[in-house]
């Protein structure tokens, strides 16, 4: 299977639920969204990344496969987002899922072929939809999370012992939760007034870490007082930075 040419277009597979990992597939929703599924090609891609090929080669896809795809990972997302915030989701959006769940899904097997399927791919997004159903009627719902990095808005379900887990993942925005608060922490501690104080307050929102890449896009910066992520939309185009900057373009500069 050939991967996207560029590197965003990588499906993460972070969320710990085929229905979450398939609501991933567009990305950076609260900036400019990233679609992951330009075509049927790359849903065909995803079912076999998921694990959810019944074909030994490429998984056929439609035209309208892709288009149904697409409505039920949005419906999803809808009623996963809706359930998250105790508020009654959409009532097309849930006859759009159940729709989908109600479809015959993959049989699974014995043997190197793990399932089977007579539509493969209809029978992927069945057993997407019916993942969906299960999770946002199940007692699981409330492990569901939002990355804490405002650039991401990846769900996913913490299965960790203490439910204490923020990030998609440590590597992808853990790691750059404590670099962006370890930049912030060494610039909010202005010449004599140590941490805080009114200057300090002032330097508390200016480690941008370079989200942003122009106008429309996300920017977030680690706030050191809050010990948070706070984040905002990007009205500036791009500005030229040098090499050695993280910044981001629209970064406020620093009070003298
Ligand atoms: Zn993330």
């Amino acid at each position: 299977m050939t991967q996207p040419s560029d590197p965003a277009l990588a499906f993460p597979f972070l969320g710990g639920r085929p229905c979450l990992d398939f609501v991933a597939t567009l990305g950076k929703r609260h900036a400019v969204p990233l679609e992951r599924l330009p075509g049927p090609d790359a849903l065909a891609r995803w079912i076999t990344e998921a694990g959810l090929a019944a074909e030994e080669g490429p998984v056929p896809v439609t035209a309208r496969d892709l288009t149904e795809g697409r409505a039920l990972r949005e419906a999803v997302h809808r009623v996963v987002r809706s359930a998250m915030a105790g508020q009654e989701p959409d009532a097309a959006d849930v006859r759009l899922v159940n729709e989908m769940a109600s479809r015959p899904d993959l049989a699974p097997q014995l043997g190197p072929r793990r399932w089977t399927a007579r539509h493969p791919a209809r029978a992927a997004l069945a057993t997407v939809a019916r993942d969906a159903v299960l999770l946002v009627g199940g007692p699981l719902l409330e492990r569901v999370k939002e990355c804490g990095n405002p650039g991401c808005s990846l769900l996913f379900l913490d299965d960790s012992q203490a439910r204490r887990r923020r990030w998609c993942s440590m590597e992808r925005c853990g790691n750059l939760a404590k670099v962006a608060g370890y930049r912030s922490r060494n610039r909010a501690a202005p010449r004599g007034e140590g941490t805080f104080g009114p200057r300090a307050e002032r330097e508390q929102a200016k480690g941008c870490t370079s989200y942003a890449s122009g106008a429309g896009d996300s920017c977030a910066w680690w706030d050191a007082v809050g010990s948070r992520w706070s984040s905002r939309r990007c009205d500036r185009p791009p500005r030229r930075r040098s090499p050695t900057s993280s910044r981001c373009a629209s970064a406020p500069s620093r009070p003298r």
